[in-house]
Formats: C-alpha cells, structure tokens, sequence
C-alpha cells in the first residue's frame, strides 16, 4: 500500500524556513492572556496577525478589531476589517470567554447564559463566520479555547463547564462536516494557568488547586500558545482535545 500524503501543512513544516508561506491569523480575545500569548506565538513565526476584544485596544506590534462575539454584526464587521487588512482568515482562535461563578442554587439565569452565549455561542458565532471563506479557499484551521473543567467539572462553575464542554461537540461536528474541504477544528483544554482569570482566586483555593496538579504548578500562557501552534499546523489532527494542564484531568 503506498504511503499517504503528509497532511502536515507544507508551508509550516518547518517554521524557520524563509521559504514558509505566513497565514492570516485571527485570535479573539487576543489583547491580553492566553489570547495575546497565541498571538504573539504566531506573530514571532511571520504570520499575518489579528486580536479582538471588546475594547479593540490593540497590544504593541499587533493588528487590533473591536468586536463582541455576542454579537453577529459587530462579529462580521470585524471579520471584514481583518480580510481587508490582511487577507481571508485561514486559522481561527476561538479564545475570547468569561467566567461568572456561584453555586447552582444561587446562580440566576443571566449569569449561566451570558457565559453561554460569550463562551460558546460566541465560538460559535466566529466558526461560522471564518468557515465562509475556508471552505472556498479548500483551507482552515480552527481551534477553541476550552478548558480542563469542561470535562472535569467544577462546583460553582456549572456554567463555564457547561460552555467548554459545548465546545467539544462544537469541534467535533466542524470537523465532521468539513473535514473533507480541508479544514480542521481541534480544542486545547488548559488547566490552571497563571493569568487575571487565575491570579484573583484566593490563595488557599490556589494551593488546593495545586495539591491536585500533578505537575504541582499552574502552566505559563506560553505553554497553551504551543499547543495551539501544534494543532494550527497539523492537519491530520482533527477533532481532538488536546489537554494543556499539568496531567489535572489525565489525558481526557
Ligand atoms: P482573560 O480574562 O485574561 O481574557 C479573556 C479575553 O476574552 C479578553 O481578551 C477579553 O477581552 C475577551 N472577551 C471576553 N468577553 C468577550 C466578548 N463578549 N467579546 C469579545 N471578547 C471578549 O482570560 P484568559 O486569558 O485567562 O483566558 C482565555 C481563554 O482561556 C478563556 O476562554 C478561558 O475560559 C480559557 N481558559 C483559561 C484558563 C486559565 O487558567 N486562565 C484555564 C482554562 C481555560 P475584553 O474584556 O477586552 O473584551
């Protein structure tokens, strides 16, 4: 039987090389965290990059939208702003989400759907406006920031964990449905990493987080940027869960 094709993409198998073709990169929720480490991952290789957020604020050397992945039109607009800028989005990163933390019983109905509709239908929302020219181009890459609780669970976090375990279903009918026109949709779940999101949890809930890390530390915002790279330059990978968390969650 002859060997199959490489499915790694041509123009990233070696990074460094001057002869790799730089893609056009969208990262939402890219000014600051993980977001802006992604970004910065992809500019340092030569890629064509840009981050939204709802401020628009743009982070030193980088190319900046304003747009709230709530909102279609606001979505749309900065979809067409970054096509003129820098061409037709060919890796997406669905990394924009919230948290909004309370017990179940305390939780009221607009704190569980606006991180649904940030986390996921926000997600959402990106894929099906990036896919538009993907599936024209034969070409995409999508990856959503989920996250290790998605699948883990989290008492008082019944919302996110519900939004980052919608991302997974997400990912994986993307990729069925367009796995054949060469576009692949993947999830990175991060554990416990040091950003905002994590610095403002109190410091016994830290260590209590840490005893159950094997790793005994929470990863650096560099480490989740890695693991995107990986799945933007793959595209034999598709719909998997890569967990980036310190063996918390055991490979699930
Ligand atoms: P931050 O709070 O530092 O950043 C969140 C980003 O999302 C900001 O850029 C924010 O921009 C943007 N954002 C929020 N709401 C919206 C919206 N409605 N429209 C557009 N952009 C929005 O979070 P992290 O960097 O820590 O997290 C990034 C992702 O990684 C999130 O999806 C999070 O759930 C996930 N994650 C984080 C972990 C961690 O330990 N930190 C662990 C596991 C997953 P602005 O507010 O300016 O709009």
């Amino acid at each position: 039987m002859p060997a199959a094709e490489s499915q790694t993409d041509p123009a990233v198998t070696d990074p460094s090389s001057p002869a790799r073709t730089p893609r056009s990169v969208l990262v939402t929720g890219g000014n600051r965290g993980i977001g802006l480490a992604v970004a910065r991952a992809f500019a340092a290789r030569g890629d064509r990059v840009a981050v939204t957020s709802r401020s628009g604020e743009a982070p030193e050397g980088l190319f900046a939208v304003a747009a709230d992945v709530t909102d279609s039109a606001s979505l749309d607009a900065a979809f067409s702003a970054v096509e003129a800028e820098q061409g037709p989005v060919e890796v997406l990163v669905a990394n924009a989400g919230i948290t909004k933390d309370q017990l179940l019983m305390r939780m009221s109905e607009d704190d569980f759907d606006a991180v649904i509709d940030t986390n996921l239908a926000g997600a959402w929302r990106c894929a099906r406006r990036a896919t538009k020219n993907m599936m024209r181009a034969k070409h995409g890459r999508i990856v959503f920031v989920s996250s290790v609780v998605g699948l883990y669970g989290s008492p008082g976090q019944s919302n996110y964990a519900a939004s980052k375990a919608g991302l997974v279903g997400l990912a994986r009918s993307v990729a069925r449905e367009l796995g054949g026109r060469g576009i692949t949709a993947n999830v990175v779940a991060p554990g416990f990493i040091e950003t905002e999101m994590t610095r403002v949890l109190p410091e016994a809930t830290q260590a209590d987080y840490r005893s159950r890390i094997p790793a005994g530390s929470f990863g650096a915002v560099e480490d989740v940027a890695r693991a995107v790279l990986f799945l933007a330059d793959n595209g034999y990978v598709n719909g998997a869960v890569l967990p980036v968390d310190g063996g918390l969650g055991m490979g699930h």
